[in-house]
């Protein structure tokens, strides 16, 4: 999920919930040609298992600071010449594009051609390829202060860290229904935490550590963790989730741009989808095929049976 700033009310709660019992159903047909002037352009997977890589370029390219970044690059690596290329064969392209040979010249570490890739991964390793320092100048950076505060016999030390990322991983929980905000909400909130070792006070014992969000770019990116280990294999969980159109944190509020869905249980098999808004409109895009609409909610088997 990635979402660009956007002064909008916040939208939360009650009206949520309504579009998760059905009232306000996702309506996804073939897209319709006549009724909007900006379509994304499909994205051929023809066997290549391409499709992780075609659902982060159709999120990617709409991004307008993005693309002006990758073409101001005069001297470009290989890396940035294959996206500039790219980038310039979908604003001239009508048809769908064949991309294997771009995603080739690009080169993702440990990527073998012809298998699936998890679709974060190539997320990231792009972003990287684009802006190689995570500095103001990128449009991804999310700046976390993180605090500690020792409980132990009120001592109330405070151990502060300031770290970037170019993306924020939150955890799903199987066993409730939840909304982005809501796992925002819990990310940011303040936990006790047993068996902490003091500094100061040379004391064992419980502390406060909390997380705080202090300074986002343009665009936030969030992975949604939704796999857990059982037996050392990692296997998709059910969540019973609602993706809110819009976040707020800290009186920041940030409208959604584009979901990549993962169908199947494996992470290395299945198949990706990307869902992304183009001059107002919605799109499910699976590879060259393009609908109208997008998905929002995901139920969870276990709660809906
Ligand atoms: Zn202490």
């Amino acid at each position: 999920m990635s979402g660009r700033p956007r002064k909008s009310r916040t939208f939360r709660g009650s009206q949520l919930n309504s579009s998760l019992v059905g009232e306000r159903q996702p309506n996804i047909d073939k897209a319709d040609t006549k009724s909007y002037n900006i379509l994304p352009v499909g994205l051929l997977n023809r066997g290549e298992n391409v499709c992780f890589f075609n659902s982060v370029i159709q999120l990617l390219y709409p991004l307008t600071s993005l693309s002006t970044k990758i073409q101001s690059y005069s001297v470009p690596n290989n890396a940035v010449f294959s996206l500039q290329n790219l980038f310039q064969a979908i604003k001239n392209g009508t048809n769908p594009i064949k991309t294997s040979t771009y995603l080739l010249n690009i080169g993702i570490p440990d990527y073998l051609f012809g298998t699936q890739y998890d679709s974060h991964e190539c997320l990231l390793h792009l972003i990287d390829i684009i802006y190689p320092v995570l500095d103001n100048n990128c449009i991804f950076k999310i700046d976390m202060l993180s605090s500690v505060t020792c409980e132990n016999n009120g001592c109330n030390n405070i151990v502060e860290s300031l770290n970037s990322s170019m993306a924020l991983t939150l955890n799903v929980d199987e066993s409730h229904y939840q909304t982005i905000n809501n796992l925002l909400d819990s990310f940011m909130s303040t936990q006790l935490v047993p068996d902490y070792r003091c500094d100061r006070c040379s004391s064992r014992g419980h502390c406060l550590k909390a997380n705080t969000i202090v300074n986002t770019g343009d665009v936030l990116v969030i992975q949604l963790s939704i796999f857990k280990y059982i037996n050392g294999i990692s296997t998709k969980i059910s969540p019973y989730i609602n993706i809110d159109e819009t976040i707020s944190f800290y009186g920041n509020t940030m409208s959604l741009h584009g979901i990549i869905y993962h169908d199947g249980e494996q992470t290395n098999s299945g198949h990706y989808t990307a869902g992304v808004k183009l001059n107002g409109n919605w799109f499910t895009v699976s590879d060259a095929l393009i609908l109208n609409g997008i998905k929002l909610s995901c139920t969870s088997k276990t709660i809906n049976k």
